[in-house]
């Protein structure tokens, strides 16, 4: 008998299986994919990290979780300078003033200040993304790189959308195009994988093995079960399905460099794809080949795997309806998927660490 079987092996599920498995719980983690490391997985091709899911770049303000990862991998020196193509036309991204100066020739903080302040619509009270984009950035902006995007993104016309999907739109009065604040910025040098290999070592793992098909039989091995999987799951979704954003990823083998950066946003609405990921730069690496990949977003279906939590009113009160139906007392749920949240990676380390500390256990 196991204390506690973790279902996932993501990064939630490993590393509160880590920490169980070091107070001297008995751990027995299982996943339904073939591999380890959930979203984060990195598959090698030939000397290159290949992020099989979206690219991962890992970034946190908190000292405590950058020491943890630091346990388990060494960072490269990455920091995120994604690049804008719209209309055969390269922008540097996040919007800063080498954007301004590219869109609209101005060079100095005072002169980008006083040409967004002219290019502002006057729009009292936006009462959707578009006006609200238009309110704080003008057309040219908007149209360049708010409007297709978001589009393709989530499937709805933008007057459709509410404010807040955007509102963290950044905008920098000086050349800092770094798309992370945080103090910590990485890509783990031998990739995601291993990290997993690490967290995990000394804990028995299955891969293959899907808990919900065989829920009895494997609740009888465990105490406690931690569920990472998505909660309507469960439940066989006999209450409806949590909805989701979703993307298809096209990977393509190259020879030479394909576009001198990792990620390149296409904006424009006629581009099916969001963005193109070369993975050989998250890296620094100069291998003959590459590998890219282009993200198309799509609407979810039962089945598949999951993206994006598309948090209306709607899919909130599901998501509370089967959260009312867990026995706590033998249930601890974690991650995005059972939370139905987006979160970044430091997020879920830091979720587990506090959720693993609470835990009673010897
Ligand atoms: P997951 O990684 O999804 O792990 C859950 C695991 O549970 C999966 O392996 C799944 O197979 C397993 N499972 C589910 N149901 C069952 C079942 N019934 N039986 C057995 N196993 C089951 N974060 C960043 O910080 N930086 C980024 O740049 C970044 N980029 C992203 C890009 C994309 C496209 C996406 C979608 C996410 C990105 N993230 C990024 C977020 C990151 O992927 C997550 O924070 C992280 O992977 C969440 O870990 P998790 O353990 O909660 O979930």
């Amino acid at each position: 008998m196991y204390d506690y079987l973790i279902v996932g092996a993501g990064l939630f599920g490993a590393v509160f299986a880590r920490q169980m498995s070091d107070r001297g719980a008995r751990c027995l983690v299982i996943d339904s994919r073939d591999h380890v490391g959930g979203n984060c997985y990195t598959r090698n091709d030939g000397g290159i990290q290949v992020h099989e899911y979206g690219p991962h770049i890992f970034h946190t303000s908190s000292e405590r979780v950058w020491q943890y990862m630091n346990r388990w991998t060494r960072f490269n020196h990455y920091v995120h300078r994604p690049k804008v193509c719209y209309r055969g036309r390269i922008y540097s991204f996040p919007i800063n003033l080498m954007t301004l100066y590219q869109l609209w020739g101005v060079s100095t903080p005072a002169e980008a200040k006083a040409a967004l302040e002219a290019a502002r619509v006057p729009i009292q009270t936006p009462s959707n993304l578009e006006e609200w984009a238009l309110s704080q950035v003008g057309e040219e902006i908007y149209y360049t790189f708010i409007c297709g995007y978001t589009r393709k993104q989530w499937h709805r016309d933008p007057r459709d959308l509410p404010a807040d999907i955007v509102k963290r739109l950044v905008i920098r009065l000086t050349f800092d195009d770094n798309y992370f604040s945080d103090r910590y910025q990485g890509i783990p040098v031998a990739g995601y994988t291993p990290i997993f290999g690490a967290l995990l070592a000394n804990i028995p793992t299955e891969t293959g093995v899907d808990f919900v098909s065989n829920r009895s039989m494997m609740e009888s091995q465990a105490t406690k079960i931690v569920y990472t999987g998505s909660i309507d799951d469960l439940f066989g979704a006999d209450i409806g399905w949590l909805e989701w954003r979703n993307m298809s990823f096209e990977h393509e083998y190259l020879l030479g460099d394909f576009q001198g950066v990792s990620t390149m946003h296409y904006t424009e609405d006629s581009v099916p794809f969001t963005r193109i990921c070369e993975h050989k730069h998250f890296a620094f690496s100069h291998h003959e080949h590459t590998i890219i990949t282009r993200e198309y977003p799509r609407d979810w279906q039962p089945g598949e795997p999951r993206h994006y939590p598309i948090n209306d009113e709607t899919n909130a009160e599901l998501y509370r309806r089967y959260r009312d139906r867990v026995d706590g007392r033998r249930y601890v749920l974690g991650g995005r998927l059972a939370d139905y949240r987006y979160y970044d990676m430091h997020q879920v380390v830091e979720s587990a660490l506090v959720t693993a500390a609470a835990e009673r256990h010897g």
